[in-house]
């Protein structure tokens, strides 16, 4: 068959044996192309798909140079450690861009691996083309995620609670799958050699820039930090709640992974929670920064034994770095509600500033994107946010740059559309019962410049009717 561009260069095939399995997708009967992301394809520098997307994106046919396998890995599951592994997913291969970018190609919903425990291996469209949307969303947003290539029907149904569904497989595009789970697995079967050469590889892979001066280990845990904090704190910027972030679901390379149960928040309540198994709410939108150090906290586990020969000496290291969290994230934390108020130089009074208008929006009950967006009108119609925006308005008096800076900053960091509930659900009831892409494309369009308020995004802004906190997401699907 013809390359299509692909520049395969497997690397993780060398690492230690015991992390992958290697195994083709299993053949699926009556593969149909239902979406094919052009512009992300061009990036990756892969042409003519056209012509042979549904045989290559379901895994009927393997392109040249791949080396197909599933990644082995534990977690944390609520708290909970388990063994895990792709148990619905297979990499591809390692594909090289013209400007040399790596990136890993996997398929989800691919078919049983030895990883699959007592699941199919399969994934239905609906929970498929979601993923699509929401992770190139989130790319639009510009905020660290794996993106989504295409989308596939397989032609056989899956089964699920609610019946049968139309099969699918989504083809993912991610820096790596190297997730914390990776290295819990290492950890737990007490493979320290193999731990050592994944901390060397997730550096040349993740983190080029950062040369060890200390251990490498301890520069990892360092760059993991700064990368999963920038992460969260950009998933507060914009009212998403990722749902499901087990420390499988966390990656090394500082990316959103596996958009299961994730939703973006209409109406402001930091104890928002959209999953239907998070009866706990540890998964809740203002946990969530609580729970990425929770996870980094199990990261440095496994990374005891390579920080320092004398286990005390090394758990003291673990600690102190971990501790660090609490106050990077609170500075980070107020630069970035900062940036959404276009606030520049400190005040003392900043903080309670916007403590204030949370505190408000958390009373009233008010939408969290819309709120941001309305605050810069003179007229604004929240009577209850009149007192905060005189506030507002003469601590921007106070700074000596002009308004059309705090202006620009504020519209680079506070998105006008985001995927709504109400929207991504229409879109894709449409797309999976009645066969028509026509919502979710035009939806699609709308996020994908989401910083750019205009006319076509008004029916995107609005709040679905009915209540939206009784939305509910679901796992395994
Ligand atoms: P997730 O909640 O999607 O992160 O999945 C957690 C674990 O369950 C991963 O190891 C998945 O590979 C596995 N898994 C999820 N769905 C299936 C399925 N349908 N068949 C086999 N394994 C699955
Ligand atoms: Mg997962």
């Amino acid at each position: 068959m013809m390359n299509s561009g692909w520049v395969f260069d497997n690397s993780y095939t060398r690492l230690p044996e015991l992390m992958f399995s290697r195994l083709d997708p299993i053949k699926v009967p009556a593969p149909e192309t239902v979406i094919l992301n052009h512009s992300l394809a061009e990036v990756l520098g892969l042409s003519d798909l056209n012509n042979n997307s549904a045989d290559l994106f379901s895994g009927n046919t393997i392109p040249e140079g791949a080396e197909p396998l599933a990644q082995a890995y534990a977690g944390h599951q609520f708290g909970h450690f388990t063994m895990l592994g792709d148990g619905r997913a297979i990499v591809l291969g390692e594909h090289i861009t013209p400007d040399k970018k790596r990136f890993d190609i996997q398929f989800k919903g691919s078919g049983r691996t030895p990883f699959s425990r007592g699941g199919d291996g399969r994934a239905a469209l609906g929970p498929m083309l979601r993923e699509y949307i929401i992770s190139e969303a989130m790319f639009g947003l510009g905020i660290p995620t794996t993106r989504s290539l295409a989308v596939v029907k397989t032609g056989e149904d899956v089964f699920r609670e609610n019946g049968p569904l139309p099969g699918a497989v989504l083809t993912r595009v991610a820096a790596s799958h190297i997730r914390v789970g990776t290295f819990e697995y290492l950890a737990m079967r007490g493979d320290v050699e193999a731990t050592k050469r994944l901390v060397e590889y997730a550096l040349n892979r993740h983190y080029p820039e950062i040369r060890a001066e200390e251990t490498p280990a301890l520069t990892l845990l360092n760059g993991v930090m700064a990368k999963q904090l920038e992460l969260v704190l950009n998933w507060l910027r914009v009212g998403f709640i990722h749902g499901v972030m087990n420390t499988d679901n966390m990656t090394i390379s500082g990316e959103t992974i596996d958009y299961g149960p994730c939703a973006f928040m209409d109406i402001y309540n930091p104890n928002t929670v959209f999953s239907s198994i998070d009866h706990a709410g540890r998964y809740a939108f203002s946990n969530q920064p609580h729970i990425v150090k929770w996870n980094l906290s199990r990261f440095a586990e496994t990374l005891l034994p390579l920080l320092n020969p004398d286990k005390n000496i090394a758990v003291e290291i673990a600690t102190t770095t971990i501790e660090s969290f609490d106050e990077k994230f609170a500075a980070g934390m107020l630069s970035m509600m900062k940036k959404k108020l276009g606030l520049f130089g400190d005040d003392a009074d900043d903080e309670n500033l916007i403590d204030d208008l949370l505190a408000l929006m958390d009373k009233n009950g008010a939408d969290y994107t819309n709120t941001f967006l309305s605050i810069n009108h003179d007229d604004i119609q929240q009577n209850y946010l009149k007192d905060w925006q005189q506030r507002w308005h003469s601590r921007l008096q106070n700074q000596s740059q002009p308004f059309n800076l705090s202006q620009q900053m504020m519209q680079d960091n506070n998105p006008a559309v985001i995927p709504r509930n109400h929207k991504v659900e229409e879109a894709l009831a449409s797309a999976s019962e009645d066969g028509d892409l026509k919502p979710f494309k035009d939806l699609l369009k709308a996020v994908k410049t989401p910083y750019k308020n205009r006319p076509e995004l008004a029916p995107y802004q609005l709040l679905p009717v009915t209540g939206s906190e009784e939305y509910q997401t679901f796992c395994g699907t």
